[in-house]
């Protein structure tokens, strides 16, 4: 039996970040993990998806050299080269896995490789091996839902696990479900040359449940228009092997549909790791949905001195969030009173092309909270940077109470994923519109589309 402050069971980013922030507070930590540090996010998700929007983002800039006065020579024809993509982007996981293994020996954290499991009396077991905590943290995340009749095989039926890391690039794929990462993925596929079809249950095709439908709205056209096929209100039925690969029927209001493809990519949303946790015997409640329940204001579970964050528990299913539950039941465990996270207002960012980004309600949302709203937008058509880097596709929508403070910003369009970072301080900071659009925006950048949109709310402006 080994003693520690906190034991961590899941090395991903709920888990590090726990360990790291935990062992900065002078807390002795051990962190268990089955697989390899730095989790889903690191290994086959958030960082090796964003290595592949990026080889799409370079790929069209590419393609489009020849708008900047860059003249192809010869045949001037660029082609994606998926093993060459496939290394890079293991190059980009292997320094990152690499950096955390250092930063975690560094802060003395104890690395412990096996299947974590709760006791009854509440240490935990990892494959016979017993650990001590004075407090535990949960933090196993989440894997990819599955749909019967779609098991994976890696190859012709797979979900972001392979498609992250695979060095296959298949020529024609079906992504099922329209969602945050369907919607990446289809960005990619279509960027990068693969005919791709996206098939969304839900009325809306692209982003149906989270953005504003306005934003999200560009995203759907802008895919449409760059050729992915895109249907929204689709049956999907399990695919079945055909000479030519895999053929994928669908139902829409338009009538049945069968399309041949190489590939169907599963992205229909992610469920919690709780199996084989020991959660029953150790006490710790788990909510109807599946998700292991905990107090948000700390982070603990219905068993005093066991918390939970990350993807294991119902809130949204970000790293950063993550990050930011770890912090709080580091905090809670060293008896300081944490700021919970204020879930209607964490930044959102969807890595398409064009990006999609958002903190705070949403017009639906403010309208059915009952707030009284004014709204205001900016396109990027108006911007001078945007029209520079020749990508105006988008805009910014801000959502206040009518005299009052910011209650969401959505935008959509060039780096929306970094200008996020103003506008998620001022949403959260309830800020009053004017009073950002009172700041000076640098001329010429990105973000003055937002100081225009806020600067409008004063009834004056610039170039609006
Ligand atoms: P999601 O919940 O965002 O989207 C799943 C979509 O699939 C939904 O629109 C749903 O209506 C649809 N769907 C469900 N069943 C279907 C079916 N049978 N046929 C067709 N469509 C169906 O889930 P996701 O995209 O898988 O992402 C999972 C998690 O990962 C989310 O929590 C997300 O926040 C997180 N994630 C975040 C980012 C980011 O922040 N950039 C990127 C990737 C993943």
């Amino acid at each position: 039996m080994t003693d520690y402050d906190v034991v961590i069971v899941g090395g991903g980013p709920g888990g590090y970040a726990a360990a790291l922030y935990g062992a900065s507070a002078g807390l002795s930590i051990a962190m268990v993990e089955r697989d390899v540090v730095g989790g889903t996010c690191l290994n086959r998700g958030c960082i090796p998806a964003k290595s592949l929007l990026q080889t799409a983002e370079v790929y069209r800039t590419a393609s489009h050299a020849a708008d900047f006065g860059i003249m192809p020579e010869g045949s001037g024809v660029f082609v994606p080269d998926w093993v060459k993509v496939s290394q890079r982007t293991t190059g980009v996981v292997n320094q990152l896995v690499g950096g955390l293994s250092t930063l975690l020996k560094r802060r003395k954290v104890a690395v412990v490789m096996g299947q974590g499991r709760l006791t009854a009396n509440g240490s935990v077991d990892v494959d016979g091996q017993e650990l001590r905590g004075k407090a535990t943290i949960l933090a196993t995340g989440s894997v990819p839902r599955l749909i019967p009749g779609f098991e994976p095989d890696g190859e012709r039926i797979v979900t972001s696990d392979h498609s992250t890391r695979s060095d296959v690039l298949p020529q024609r794929v079906a992504v099922v479900g329209g969602g945050v990462i369907g919607s990446e993925f289809a960005s990619v596929f279509t960027d990068v040359g693969a005919k791709t079809t996206l098939l969304e249950m839900l009325p809306e095709a692209v982003l149906p449940i989270g953005p504003d439908r306005e934003t999200a709205d560009v995203l759907a056209r802008a895919l449409a228009r760059r050729g992915t096929s895109v249907h929204g209100g689709a049956r999907v039925g399990p695919p079945e092997k055909s000479d030519g690969g895999l053929v994928v029927g669908f139902e829409t209001a338009q009538g049945v549909e069968k399309i041949e493809v190489d590939q169907v990519l599963v992205a229909i949303g992610r469920k919690p790791v709780t199996e084989d946790l020991g959660l029953t015997e150790a006490g710790v409640e788990v909510t109807p949905r599946g998700f292991v329940g905990v107090d948000p204001a700390t982070m603990v579970t219905s068993r005093p001195g066991v918390y939970a964050i990350g993807d294991v528990v119902d809130t949204p299913g970000l790293a950063h969030v993550a990050y930011a539950e770890a912090i709080v039941a580091i905090q809670a465990i060293l008896g300081e009173r944490p700021i919970p996270v204020d879930y209607t207002r964490v930044p959102w960012v969807v890595y398409t092309h064009p990006e999609v980004a958002w903190a705070g309600l949403t017009e639906a949302e403010a309208k059915a909270a009952g707030y009284e709203v004014e709204i205001h937008k900016y396109r990027f058509s108006g911007n001078g940077r945007a029209m520079i880097i020749g990508d105006t596709d988008g805009m910014v929508k801000v959502v206040a109470q009518r005299g009052g403070p910011l209650l969401g910003v959505h935008l959509v369009g060039p780096w929306a994923s970094e200008l996020l970072a103003e506008v998620y301080l001022a949403v959260n900071w309830q800020a009053l519109p004017e009073e950002v659009g009172a700041f000076i925006h640098p001329h010429p950048s990105l973000t003055e589309a937002i100081g225009e949109t806020m600067l409008a709310f004063t009834g004056r402006s610039l170039h609006g």
